[in-house]
């Protein structure tokens, strides 16, 4: 841990995703912290998830359906507030200044002073042998693009300003990386919290049990290196311009 990291106690936090159930698998439990002592907590959630299930026979359309109602229910039991769903097409994500923008309105809307999302420069893990999901990283940069300096500069989308969405300044972005990290949150208290929003996932999760062991294992692991029985770790980058 980075000694010179206070620990966080943020008012307003935002979480940031491609998908639903990325953040609950990522970060729920540091939510969950953070709700404990007194944050309101958001999510933006940019894909419709219509990709995720290998049923044959499901409906796109009613996949959406669901889980959108897996991650308000994941929320909602973490002791959050709001999701907003941006519905692009899951898998096709493409960067576009339309997005940004996008997740400019929600930022200059709820005026985080923490945003949570995925760090973009994870591309692939040789030695864990994984690709991280275009649309993780299209969200993650699009993301660090809108926190700045989109939504902190006036001159920026105008239009917005003039509708009242006034620039806001994020103080704190925490970017989930399976690699590297520089700040841990100590979530022995929380983890129970995160099992249960994910086990409102249930259309991705067809074992939570399972799941469960190896997420205990990680946070064993990760809170190891701070010194905590169990702990989510991330990149922490407090926006000091
Ligand atoms: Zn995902």
């Amino acid at each position: 841990m980075d000694i010179n990291l206070k620990e966080l106690k943020p008012k307003i936090i935002l979480g940031i995703a491609a998908h639903p159930d990325d953040l609950d698998f990522g970060s729920s439990a540091t939510v969950a912290h953070f709700i404990n002592q007194g944050a309101k907590a958001h999510y933006l959630i940019i894909t419709d998830g219509s990709k995720g299930s290998s049923d044959q026979t499901v409906n796109p359309k009613d996949l959406t359906r669901i889980r959108y109602q897996e991650q308000r229910k994941a929320l909602k039991l973490l002791g959050g507030q709001s999701v907003t769903f941006l519905g692009y097409p899951d898998g096709l994500l493409e960067m576009s200044l339309g997005l940004k923008k996008e997740i400019v309105k929600v930022i200059r809307t709820i005026r985080p002073d923490i945003v949570i999302t995925i760090d973009p420069s994870m591309i692939y893990s040789a030695q864990r042998g994984f690709i991280n999901h275009p649309d993780h990283r299209v969200a993650g940069q699009a993301t660090l693009d809108a926190v700045f300096p989109l939504a902190r500069d006036h001159l920026v989308f105008p239009e917005l300003s003039k509708n009242g969405l006034k620039p806001h300044k994020v103080k704190t972005v925490l970017l989930t990386n399976f690699e590297y990290t520089n700040y841990y949150v100590d979530i022995s208290d929380t983890f129970d919290k995160k099992i249960l929003a994910l086990k409102a996932h249930a259309s991705q999760i067809p074992d939570i049990d399972q799941t469960k062991i190896w997420l205990r294992q990680m946070a064993e692991m990760t809170g190891q290196k701070a010194g905590y029985k169990l702990a989510e770790g991330f990149v922490r980058i407090d926006l000091r311009i």
